[in-house]
């Protein structure tokens, strides 16, 4: 049986990945500190005799027993609001927690697939966004402790990759969503959908015009599979390229939650990328990958998912104001 060490495997991301790779007949090894991941994401595989779960956190020494086949790393804070909030961890697990990964990759000779994101291109001036684009990125704003830290992951992996010679895949993810995503880290499906449960208004940020391109996990997790699968070590865009303005999909949340409330409108957050959408290329030809659900259904089953938390989870969870925390 082949043994994956999923970081970061009791997040939105890790704990879908984990299911994945539990599927295709893995023993599945989640590794996981907490901060913002949750236990019960992945509460329904402690009974299985292929997994097994431990509590440590990447960025110190990362001790594995016995052969290991592949390494996903996916520890990570990854909303704007996380950063803000502990940006420190934030810089620490996309720096030292990769170092000890791929260290760990080359003792175990094991191939490691590194998550990285969009937000390498910052606040992209080329669009859309090509694996070829070098990006626009502030070093020292509120993003930055979560950007910075994601292209010195890029680095150190390369250098891994052509120094020790380590299988290496770097995945550059762009906006996902789908059931277990927080319903309090402040991205902006979680934030609608939340205040469309709560009979709040829903906050656009700025004046709505800014993009983005949803991609539904399910997806997602197939292009990560694929890309690890795959013998290319350079970065690869998974994303779903359908761009949409905030203002046109907070609409779209209306219609589809039938919320009587309305839009208002906030401050937007400093240096919120404008404009997001994946050139798919290279996933298209290399991987032979692309999305196959659509908003309409992706959206929908997300709800679903928000609908069944207990009431008591919805209304602790305040909406947390980004926009009035990080004035421009
Ligand atoms: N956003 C918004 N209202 C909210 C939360 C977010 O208008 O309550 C906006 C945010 O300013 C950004 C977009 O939605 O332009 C996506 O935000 P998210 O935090 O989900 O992800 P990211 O900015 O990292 O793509």
């Amino acid at each position: 049986m082949k043994k994956v060490l999923i970081t970061g495997a009791a997040g939105f991301l890790g704990s879908h990945l984990c299911d994945r790779f539990i599927k295709e007949g893995f023993h599945v090894i989640a590794m996981d500190n907490l901060i913002t991941g949750d236990l019960k994401n992945i509460e329904h595989l402690f009974k299985l005799e292929n997994f097994e779960y431990y509590h440590h956190d990447v960025t110190k020494f990362v001790h594995v027993p016995g052969d290991l086949d592949y390494i996903l790393h996916f520890a990570s804070p990854a909303s704007p609001i996380d950063y803000l909030k502990i940006p420190i961890q934030t810089l620490k697990v996309g720096a030292l927690g990769t170092h000890n990964l791929l260290g760990l990759a080359k003792e175990k000779n094991a191939r490691i697939l590194i998550a990285s994101t969009s937000e390498i291109y910052g606040d992209p001036l080329v669009h859309p966004q090509t694996e070829e684009y070098y990006g626009n990125v502030n070093t020292i704003g509120p993003r930055g402790v979560y950007d910075e830290a994601k292209r010195f992951q890029e680095s150190i992996t390369m250098a891994y990759h052509r120094f020790h010679g380590v299988e290496t895949r770097i995945v550059r993810i762009f906006n996902t969503y789908g059931p277990r995503m927080r319903l309090n880290d402040g991205r902006v499906i979680p934030a609608f959908m939340g205040q469309a449960l709560r009979g709040e208004d829903l906050t656009v940020f700025g004046d709505g015009s800014q993009t983005r391109s949803f991609c539904y996990v399910d997806d997602e997790v197939e292009g990560i599979y694929r890309l690890l699968m795959s013998d290319y070590s350079n970065p690869v865009n998974i994303g779903n390229p359908h761009e949409i303005t905030i203002s046109d999909f907070a609409e779209e949340i209306i219609k589809l939650t039938g919320t009587d409330q309305k839009v208002i409108y906030k401050d937007l957050p400093q240096d919120d990328p404008m404009q997001r959408q994946p050139d798919i290329s290279k996933a298209k030809s290399i991987l032979g990958w692309e999305p196959k659900v659509g908003r309409e259904e992706g959206m929908r089953k997300t709800f679903e998912y928000f609908k069944s938390l207990s009431q008591e989870d919805l209304l602790k969870t305040e909406h947390r104001d980004f926009a009035d925390r990080n004035k421009n």
